[in-house]
Formats: C-alpha cells, sequence, structure tokens
C-alpha cells in the first residue's frame, strides 16, 4: 500500500482526475498545491489568477476532506517542498497530470523528476486535455484528440484513505503560508469570475441549457459576448472543470436537441462550440511541440521585424506601449477592451485578436511584451494558447491568413451604439452615436456639447488609423514574401499546421 501525494498544478479538481483515482486506489493520499515563487514573479503571473487559484483551492480542502484525505496548501520551490513533506509524511509516489506550460514550469518538472530520482519516489503522469506527449507527427492529430476524450469523465472516488490524524496535524502547521501570498498584491480585477469546481458545473450548465443559444451569431461582439459565450476558459485553464467533461456534456446536449425542429440555433452554435473545444489543445500542442514559442517567433524570417528589447525602445515606442496597456489610445474600442480586462480578466476572442492586432500593427509593439501584459490581465491565461494567438495575431508564424483589424469598423460592426464603450470609458457617454467609433472626428461643438473635448478630456487617436494601417501591411507582405519567409512557413505548417485549414485561419 504505498503512500501517494497527488499533486496538483492546473487541474484543480476532483471529478475526472485520474492521478487522483489511481493513487486512491493504491494506498493513503495527500493532496498538495505549491505556490511557487518562480512562478509567481513571472511576468505573466498576476494577483487576479491567485484569487481565482484560491477560490479553486478552498472547494478541493473541503472535497478532499470530505472525502477522507488533505489538501496541503504550501509556498516554496518544488525540491525543497518535497523535501520537507517528505519528512513530515514518508511517501513513496507522486501522482499529478502532464502540464504544457511556461519553461519555467518544464524546469521545475525537470526538477522534481531529477528529486524523484535522487529519493527513490515513483512520479506518475497521466495527460488532462488532448495535447499528446510526445508527438512525432502532427497528421492524424484530429483523430488521437477524438480518442483521447472519448471514454467518459472518471467519477470522483467514493473515499480516499487519508493520512492519521495525528500525521495532519503536523502536516497542517506549515499551511498557513498561502494567507501570506493572497495578500501579497492587490487585485484589480474586481469583476472577474470566481473560481471553483461547484461554480464551473454551474456555469457549464447554463451555458449548455440558457445561455448558449445565440453563441454563434453573438459570440464577436463585447456586448452580447459576455452572456453568449461559455465563459469556461478561467475553469478550463485551472482545471477546475476537465475538457472532456465539457466536451461529454455539450455532446449529450446536441444530442438532446437533435430530433427538435425549433433547435436549429441551439444546435448550430453548440457545433461551433464543441470545435473550439478542439482548437484549445490544438493550440496547446504548439507549444508542447516547441517550447521556444514562448520566446521566439514561429517563423525565424520574421526575427528582426519589430523590436523586442523594450530597454531599446524609443519613447516614442514606450508611449505608444503605454497607451495601450493604459487604454488611452484614442481608439474608443481599444481603450474599453483594456479597462474592461483590468477589473473583470476576461474578453472575447475577437476583442482579443483585435487588441493583439492594433498592438502589433498599429503601434509596430513585439508581441513578446504585448503577451506578457495580455496574460496579467487574462483570467484564463494558458500559455499554449496564448502565446501561439498572440503570435498569429501579429503576423509572425507566416502560415496564418494577415488579419490587420480596424478598431473603428469593430466599433461600428460589435458595438454601433457604444453600449460596451460607454461602460467602460466613461467620457465618451455621451458622445452622439455616429461619433462613438471615431470621436476625434466630431466638430468642436459637439465636443463641447458632449463633454468629449479629444486632446483634452479623452486622448486624440495615438496614431494616425489610415498611415498605420497601409505602413504595417505594406512591412509584414513584404517580410512574408522573401524566401527564407515562405521556406520557414513550409516547416511551421510541417510541425504546427492544423490539418483543417479553417481551424488554422484562426
Ligand atoms: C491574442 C489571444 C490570446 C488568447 N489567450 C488565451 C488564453 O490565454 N487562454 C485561453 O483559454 N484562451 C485564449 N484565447 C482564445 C479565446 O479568446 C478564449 O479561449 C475565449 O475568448 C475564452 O472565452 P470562453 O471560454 O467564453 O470561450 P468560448 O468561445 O465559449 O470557447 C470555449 C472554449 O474553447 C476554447 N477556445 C475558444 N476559442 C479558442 C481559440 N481561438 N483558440 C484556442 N482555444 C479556444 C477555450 O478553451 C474556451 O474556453 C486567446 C485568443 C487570442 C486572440
Amino acid at each position: 500500500m504505498p503512500r501517494s501525494v497527488v499533486w496538483f498544478k492546473r487541474d484543480l479538481r476532483v471529478a475526472d482526475h485520474a492521478p487522483l483515482v489511481e493513487a486512491a486506489g493504491r494506498g493513503p493520499v495527500v493532496g498538495l498545491y505549491v505556490h511557487e515563487p518562480e512562478v509567481l514573479a513571472s511576468p505573466e503571473w498576476s494577483p487576479g489568477h491567485l484569487a481565482f487559484i484560491e477560490d479553486c483551492l478552498g472547494e478541493l480542502r473541503r472535497r478532499l476532506a470530505s472525502l477522507g484525505s488533505v489538501l496541503l496548501v504550501r509556498h516554496g520551490a518544488m525540491p525543497e517542498t518535497l523535501d520537507r513533506l517528505h519528512d513530515q509524511w514518508r511517501f513513496e509516489e507522486i501522482w499529478s497530470h502532464e502540464e504544457t506550460g511556461l519553461a519555467i514550469t518544464y524546469a521545475r518538472d525537470r526538477r522534481v523528476a531529477a528529486w524523484c530520482r535522487r529519493r527513490d519516489v515513483l512520479w506518475n503522469q497521466r495527460p488532462q486535455h488532448g495535447v499528446i506527449r510526445p508527438l512525432a507527427s502532427r497528421d492524424g492529430w484530429a483523430g488521437r484528440w477524438r480518442r483521447r476524450m472519448s471514454p467518459p469523465p472518471l467519477p470522483v472516488p467514493k473515499s480516499i484513505e487519508g493520512p492519521t490524524t495525528d500525521a495532519i496535524d503536523l502536516l497542517a502547521a506549515d499551511d498557513a503560508r498561502s494567507i501570506e501570498i493572497r495578500d501579497a498584491g492587490s487585485n484589480p480585477m474586481v469583476e472577474a469570475q470566481r473560481g471553483g469546481e461547484h461554480r464551473a458545473t454551474g456555469v457549464l450548465e447554463s451555458f449548455l441549457h440558457d445561455r448558449g443559444e445565440d453563441y454563434q451569431r453573438a459570440m464577436s461582439t463585447p456586448v452580447e459576448g459576455w452572456t453568449a459565450c461559455s465563459r469556461l476558459s478561467p475553469h478550463l485553464a485551472y482545471g477546475s472543470l476537465s475538457i472532456r467533461t465539457v466536451h461529454h456534456a455539450t455532446r449529450h446536449r446536441i444530442d438532446s436537441l437533435r430530433e427538435d425542429p425549433a433547435a436549429g440555433r441551439w444546435r448550430r452554435s453548440l457545433a461551433s462550440y464543441e470545435k473550439r473545444l478542439r482548437w484549445h489543445c490544438h493550440f496547446m500542442q504548439k507549444l508542447e511541440d516547441e517550447p521556444e514559442i514562448e520566446f521566439r517567433n514561429f517563423n525565424r524570417a520574421f526575427d528582426d521585424l519589430r523590436e523586442e528589447d523594450r530597454s531599446r525602445w524609443s519613447d516614442e515606442e514606450r508611449g505608444r506601449f503605454d497607451a495601450w496597456v493604459g487604454g488611452r489610445t484614442g481608439y474608443p474600442l481599444v481603450d474599453a477592451c483594456m479597462r474592461c480586462l483590468d477589473r473583470t480578466g476576461w474578453i472575447n476572442f475577437r476583442m482579443r485578436a483585435m487588441l493583439v492586432s492594433f498592438a502589433a500593427y498599429h503601434l509596430w509593439l513585439h508581441w513578446k511584451p504585448v503577451a506578457e501584459h495580455l496574460a496579467t490581465r487574462f483570467l484564463d491565461f494558458e500559455a499554449g494558447i496564448h502565446y501561439s494567438q498572440c503570435q498569429m495575431q501579429s503576423g509572425v508564424t507566416g502560415i496564418n491568413t494577415v488579419r490587420i483589424y480596424s478598431p473603428i469598423k469593430q466599433a461600428i460592426d460589435q458595438d454601433p451604439e457604444g453600449r460596451f464603450i460607454r461602460r467602460w470609458v466613461p467620457e465618451l457617454a455621451d458622445v452622439p452615436d455616429e461619433h462613438i467609433a471615431r470621436p476625434e472626428g466630431m466638430p468642436p461643438l459637439t465636443q463641447h456639447m458632449s463633454g468629449c473635448v479629444i486632446g483634452d478630456t479623452y486622448p486624440a487617436p495615438v496614431v494616425d488609423h489610415e498611415t498605420a494601417y497601409r505602413t504595417a501591411k505594406e512591412r509584414i507582405f513584404d517580410a512574408r514574401g522573401t524566401s527564407l519567409a515562405k521556406r520557414e512557413a513550409s516547416r511551421v505548417y510541417r510541425k504546427h499546421g492544423s490539418r483543417s485549414r479553417r481551424t488554422e485561419r484562426r
């Protein structure tokens, strides 16, 4: 009867948790979550993430206790944390899910593997998504994903043997440290979603039965996307719900609608939704297969296109970046999205794509600092999706359609009455509808009457749209036209390209 530690990372749940089920079937188990200083200090981290994690841990702690075990929450580097735990409660096995994360978590996993070898502890890892490790070729990937998703989600173990009461008292003595961490930074995401398995199930149910009917039509607008999108991304990122559970629940709901002649919209929406669950793993697979994309362009031909090193930026470049970060670009939809992110940690796909496109093309900024900033603002930060998407929307993969979003057209199309803009940019509250996408076009009298004076109460556009758009287009197409870029594009496609072209264009 080996003693096991189930190491929770981005899988903060008890349902459909293979490592927990397997460990519980073998002997006594303690659950462990570690706040690692290196992760807390990474440029992608934010206190908003921590608040969500704390919610998840609170519920996980209660659920493990009700099953008979315990969750230990510790603060420290992994090998030292394991050393101490091993001294307190001698265990023979560690169980966890595979993680496709940042370079720092990969390096930490290697240190954990070395620790296990030194201490003669067996580390068992199980896949948690449709990400295949190792993957020799992308051919046939979608079929492998379906096979991964097809078994039903694992039930919660009926009971788990935990440590003895005396051991629990000893182990619990180290536990208060997570509280120090929670207070370590003020959290600007005051309107963010809350974490936990129970809430995640509620969000899934409400999407599949109440909110999702208009998903396909409404997902691109920031106004309706707020409720029409599933809003499951932070739960998938921290694993308070497994993607297989979502996949099965969605399939089940689609099957139940099959015979209903009035459910056409529901069926179309859920079919589009189902595809996106596969995209989740498709994008994570890219980071799994080429971890360097956290730091380097997919397509090396674009290496000198934009300046990555902020210390080499001119004052003007710094000014453009700061205006974008602060939601003060003079482009209302961009500013509204950035300010909304600060407080809520979420925005829909189209607006994310527009934000990166605007930074990369209009402001000609390198994707790396842009991606790092957005990572701190996305509650659902998932490295594999995030870095792939940020590179894609900046035009540096060479295999995707170049999309330079016009923030003016997006405002007209997606928020014609300025409902979203007015909520997040109160300076524009009384600007007439016809000027809301481009307030600098207001005659001076209208500016004064609406209380929005350009250059005074609201900034003038940080760059001229037409000029910036034209210049960026020329630069990116020139770069794509070189023979190196084309050679690189073939390599990138062979390694990462979706064999369904429609996925790749997203
Ligand atoms: C620049 C940029 C950065 C992004 N960074 C992240 C990130 O860090 N974490 C993250 O989860 N998503 C990211 N996305 C993808 C997408 O915008 C979010 O998954 C989605 O908006 C989350 O809201 P939702 O759960 O309501 O999505 P829904 O539309 O309801 O989709 C359901 C799920 O499908 C997956 N999904 C949907 N669209 C995509 C997509 N285009 N690519 C990959 N998976 C997708 C997600 O897991 C999502 O939770 C990014 C997109 C862009 C353009």
